[in-house]
């Protein structure tokens, strides 16, 4: 039986890019951009799982992946969730100048508004890379016209990261309008910091632990998954024949990696759902920014 702490909610997400296309671009592999079967089966599976749970979630998609599989993302949409932007190609933001950023975001959003007929209010990094090197990507973000950003993570692990001011949602000031920011779970434990928001993190970490984590990071605090996080399958990044033991050796040590975090993905998401409301952040967002854009 549920017992719902509704003081207490939590934002989910979904990076929704391809896992099989990214690995296979960062080892170098020709034809990297191919679609294969993988997304399609994980989608299903993830969008399963929100149904059973009754939960709604915030899918940041990557245009890349959506023009590789504009059905998938007209499935998410039908379904009932939110559409946000995480960008179009996936490189670091503090890789690219700020007229580079501009022009990714720009074309990650046409492509997200030809399939769905929505604008996306909400940007998630690719792999949080807003650092302390490029904050002037918050002005890109309000200049573009987006509401809220959910890119602060305040793990050990990301470098020159930008320590949120605050665990919770909190306004920006970027280019004299406001940009809400909701940052990632992170508990501030007796032991230092430990990232409890991402499901690469629940890989692990005992689900006790993750809840009680959560617990400590505060309401309104960020969760996020990937599609390959849910794959039924086990994930073989898939190389053709002309590929350099090197190359097959990444891809190996990969796939070790994110089939730990695709074995605990669903179980520790039940357990959170059992205790949290779970809402989506463009929810969230609509509630925290009443009574601020209100004018005199
Ligand atoms: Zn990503």
């Amino acid at each position: 039986m549920r017992h719902l702490d509704h003081d207490h909610e939590l934002l989910l997400s979904v990076d929704f890019e391809d896992w099989h296309q990214l690995v296979r671009r960062r080892i170098g592999v020709s034809g990297w951009a191919t679609p294969g079967p993988a997304l399609g089966r994980q989608t299903a599976a993830l969008l399963d799982l929100l149904d059973e749970l009754g939960v709604k979630a915030t899918f940041f998609v990557l245009g890349m992946a959506a023009r590789a599989h504009p059905r998938l993302v007209e499935h998410v949409v039908a379904r009932g969730h939110e559409i946000g932007c995480h960008g179009d190609t996936h490189l670091p933001v503090f890789s690219q100048s700020p007229a580079e950023f501009a022009a990714d975001l720009r074309t990650a959003r046409e492509t997200i508004e030809a399939i769905t007929g929505r604008r996306p209010l909400g940007y998630r990094a690719p792999a949080f890379s807003i650092t302390e090197n490029c904050a002037w990507a918050y002005g890109v973000l309000a200049d573009q016209g987006f509401a809220y950003d959910a890119s602060q993570h305040d793990s050990p692990r990301i470098r020159d990261r930008i320590a949120p001011a605050s665990a919770g949602p909190h306004p920006m000031q970027a280019e004299g309008t406001t940009l809400w920011e909701f940052p990632v779970a992170v508990w501030h434990g007796p032991r230092g910091r430990l990232p409890v928001g991402g499901a690469s993190y629940w890989a692990l970490l005992p689900t006790g632990l993750v809840l009680r984590g959560l617990r400590g990071a505060g309401s309104m605090a960020g969760l996020y998954l990937h599609p390959h996080e849910l794959d039924p399958q086990p994930l073989r990044v898939g190389l053709p024949a002309r590929t350099s033991p090197g190359q097959r050796a990444h891809a190996a040590l990969r796939g070790v990696q994110r089939n730990a975090a695709r074995r605990r993905a669903p179980e520790v998401l039940r357990a959170i759902a059992e205790r949290h409301p779970l809402i989506t952040y463009g929810e969230a967002h609509a509630r925290v920014s009443r009574g601020t854009t209100a004018g005199p």
